[in-house]
């Protein structure tokens, strides 16, 4: 493919949204496509490794690194992710920092080699549509999410039906394939902003973010067309060009690349690997709710207990944040580790989740149903127990109870607002833990029917990036539509001496 074509990706800086734009990087490069990834010189650290090695076995990945004025809005210094926060409720002052890296990249842009001919940005950045604007390029959205997500949120904003219910009456999502019903408190804070001052003030961020989505030249989404197909067909007809590129995380294709996708935490990769090869064959269940997600101290203590109750095997994340001392504290007076000696396994802070995830004895995964995890749970093969927590993890938790049939609750009821992080609340009990954890190890038909289904999409998930699949296909039709773009928009600088005019765009 031609090598002139140069993609500028601008992601948002937080891990769940950094990680796929770098396993991204990787799939448009392997395709001779030039690429400059903008990064903050702390997450170039933490995430570079694996664009580093990608550098240096010859793909032509660039990474253009910019200071990131944390202090300048609040934050702390070096505070450079949205998992570094100190509270949520800086949500807003991280996200105003983060417009300010316009005018430096704008400042560098005419430097970039060759000219950069797309920006593939973060949607949350809706500032990178004016840069794309003023160098007359296309912008293209990532969207992080399922197309599910995509054509039930459109479906609610058009159909406004949430704006006529109680919190807990069941809503019947409008225009979708199958008959799936949630209630207002699981939806994201588009549609159920919760009541904190603080939660209200990212109701403008939000607005501005849905405005300019609207002006996308296209949008690329980690998922691919044999996982959520009804779904992204019928996404198609309200959207012009949806590329399903996905799943991102199989670009990791060596255990060093799966395992460095963060920095370390409590115990050594080797660790860990080791601890699994000693363990019966799909009999671990791997506990992590995301790089966000803070689990209350009482909220926590349940989650532990229920995993002892259950009697399987397991991994436990233990992720920091204001109350992590108090769970450090419970930990080491209950004395929880040391029964669970053996057949448990803490990890504080970092996992190397795509590598746990690929391991033979791995038996299921408990996830937040963040995108990026559950995808990742659907390659590894095994059944996810979903307990989401914010954002649109509950449409994710559909996708994966109703859509794809691999997924079991634990009966979640509400999302978590900004703000409501600190509180005492319980939602999920130890028992629900325990019940949840024992229906998805079962060894009768119908945990079964779970598991094969689980190992049908791992296998379509293996061949969507590889030469004839899905997503490999969409990713040369994508290149290629932007390579056609240039060439009209190059085309109109010679021949008229002007910018070039550009009749398929809608901005
Ligand atoms: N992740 C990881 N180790 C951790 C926590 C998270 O590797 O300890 C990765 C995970 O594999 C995924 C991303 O971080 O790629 C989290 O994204 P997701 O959308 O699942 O959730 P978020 O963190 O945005 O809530």
């Amino acid at each position: 493919m031609a090598s002139n074509v140069h993609f500028l990706m601008i992601p948002l800086m937080c891990p769940g949204h950094l990680i796929p734009m770098v396993d991204m990087a990787k799939l448009i490069a392997q395709h001779s496509a030039t690429v400059t990834i903008v990064i903050t010189p702390r997450n170039a650290t933490r995430f570079g490794s694996v664009l580093h090695r990608a550098v240096a076995s010859g793909h032509p990945i660039r990474i253009l690194e910019l200071q990131f004025p944390a202090s300048e809005y609040g934050l702390p210094e070096g505070c450079e992710s949205v998992d570094d926060l100190p509270t949520f409720n800086l949500s807003k002052n991280f996200f105003d920092a983060s417009a300010k890296l316009q005018e430096p990249l704008e400042e560098v842009f005419n430097e970039l080699k060759p000219r950069p001919s797309c920006i593939i940005s973060d949607k949350h950045l809706a500032w990178t549509s004016d840069v794309a604007k003023k160098f007359q390029i296309p912008w293209v959205i990532f969207d992080g999410m399922s197309c599910f997500t995509q054509l039930a949120t459109h479906n609610l904003c058009a159909s406004k039906v949430h704006e006529h219910v109680g919190d807990f009456d069941p809503i019947l999502l409008p225009g979708l394939p199958d008959k799936i019903t949630m209630t207002k408190s699981q939806l994201p804070g588009l549609f159920n902003p919760g009541k904190s001052a603080k939660a209200k003030e990212l109701k403008s961020v939000r607005e501005k973010i849905r405005a300019a989505e609207i002006g996308a030249y296209g949008t690329v989404i980690n998922t691919f067309e044999e996982l959520e197909t009804r779904y992204i067909d019928e996404y198609r007809k309200v959207k012009q060009r949806v590329w399903c590129i996905g799943p991102f995380s199989q670009s990791n294709k060596n255990d060093l690349d799966k395992a460095q996708r963060g920095t370390n935490g409590s115990i050594t990769n080797h660790e860990c690997i080791t601890w699994l090869d000693g363990q019966k064959l799909g009999s671990v269940v791997y506990v992590c709710l995301g790089s966000l997600t803070r689990l209350t101290p009482p909220q926590f203590i349940e989650l532990a207990l229920g995993l002892e109750e259950s009697e399987s095997p397991f991994i436990l994340v233990v992720k920091g944040g204001s109350q992590t001392e108090e769970i450090e504290k419970w930990l080491e007076e209950d004395g929880f580790e040391e029964r669970v000696k053996g057949r448990g396994v803490l990890i504080h802070g970092w996992a190397p989740q795509v590598l746990i995830l690929s391991h033979p004895s791995l038996g299921a995964f408990l996830t937040h149903c963040g995108w990026n995890s559950t995808i990742e749970g659907i390659c590894a093969g095994v059944p996810m127990i979903t307990w989401p927590q914010f954002a649109e993890q509950f449409f994710n938790e559909r996708v994966a109870v109703d859509v794809v049939g691999t997924g079991v609750g634990v009966g979640a009821e509400s999302v978590m607002h900004l703000g409501e992080e600190d509180s005492d609340l319980v939602q999920v009990k130890r028992e629900d833990v325990c019940k949840a954890v024992r229906i998805v190890m079962d060894e009768g038909i119908e945990g079964q029917e779970r598991r094969e289904k689980a190992k049908y999409f791992r296998g379509v998930a293996e061949k969507a990036l590889e030469d004839g699949g899905s997503s490999q296909l969409n990713l040369k039709l994508f290149i290629e539509d932007i390579i056609v773009h240039m060439s009209k928009g190059l085309a109109g600088v010679i021949i008229k001496g002007h910018m070039p005019r550009d009749e398929g765009s809608r901005y």
